[in-house]
């Protein structure tokens, strides 16, 4: 089965739709102009526009100093907070995210935030979106990764690192690998599911008969302006039983949790009932 990150995305925006008169607001801070950051930026206001939310991007020049960004970022009176990341390497990344409120925080990377869901299994109405996605395109197919063996790609701050501990909650049986990692093909061939965050291509090029495979990479493919992910698609869609494809796959699934968690600091302001991933394992929580 091929799934369809698109269709999924569209149909769960539906659900986010706000119609109420007065709307939550977005503010989104670009430093720079990097093709892939801004196109990054665009798709998350247009999925704004989808369901009537209203954003506002601010851009500042590639040397931006540190202190002009933290002063307008503590100046901003917006619902939802977020700076595209990457960040030029002048500037302290962890220093400007945590200038952000956390309770402002949308890309759920605030160490409040984190910690709260990481460290202390707190049931939670945000979550780091790119995880996020994964779990929710697991739930998607009804995968129950008790006792499953996990094998993570990457152990990033942004995607692999926050992904293993949350697949550790729900009670999945988790190998980190990265870099440095001895015999990766051996760690892919165990594992039941394979989630692949490198950004390295042809990095999975085969797997065991019936994994699932989650592709989170993106790199530059041959082709000029072509993204491609870390599996070898055209193998690998042979021997899975679940693939995501690069792109159409965890991409659009990672702006609509985006959405979600947004969608969810307005809700919580409201005093209304937010959404939490319901598959979060209490077992966490003794152990
Ligand atoms: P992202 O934030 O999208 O996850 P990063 O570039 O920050 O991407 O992190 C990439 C991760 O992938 C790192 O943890 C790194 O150790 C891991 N990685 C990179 N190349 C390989 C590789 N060839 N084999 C295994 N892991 C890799």
């Amino acid at each position: 089965m091929i799934f369809n990150g698109n269709q999924l995305a569209n149909s769960i925006l539906q659900t986010l739709r706000v119609t109420s008169k007065i709307k939550p607001k977005l503010g989104i801070c670009l430093v720079g102009d990097s093709p892939a950051s801004k196109s990054y930026v665009n798709r998350k206001l247009k999925a704004c526009q989808e369901i009537n939310i209203d954003a506002e991007l601010f851009n500042f020049s590639e040397n931006v100093e540190q202190d002009q960004l933290i002063k307008h970022i503590q100046s901003m009176n917006h619902d939802g907070i977020l700076v595209q990341l990457p960040l030029p390497l002048h500037l302290n990344k962890l220093d400007i995210i945590h200038s952000i409120p956390y309770e402002k925080d949308v890309d759920c990377l605030h160490m409040h935030n984190l910690q709260r869901i990481l460290v202390y299994g707190e049931l939670c109405e945000m979550l780091p979106c790119t995880p996020a996605a994964v779990l929710q395109i697991l739930d998607y197919y009804d995968v129950n990764v008790i006792g499953k063996k996990v094998t993570v790609i990457g152990r990033s701050f942004l995607v692999g690192l926050p992904l293993s501990l949350l697949l550790q909650k729900r009670n999945a049986t988790v190998t980190v690998c990265h870099r440095e990692t001895l015999n990766l093909d051996q760690h892919i061939m165990n594992a039941d599911i394979v989630i692949s965050a490198a950004g390295h291509p042809k990095l999975v090029r085969n797997v065991k008969q019936g994994a699932i495979v989650i592709d989170v990479g993106i790199s530059q493919g041959e082709q000029k302006g072509r993204i491609v992910g870390d599996v070898d698609f055209n193998v690998v869609k042979n021997q899975a039983s679940i693939i995501t494809p690069v792109p159409g796959g965890v991409g659009p699934m990672t702006i609509c949790m985006l959405m979600r968690n947004l969608c969810n600091i307005w809700k919580k302001k409201q005093g209304q009932p937010v959404y939490i991933n319901p598959k979060l394992s209490d077992a966490y929580l003794n152990d």
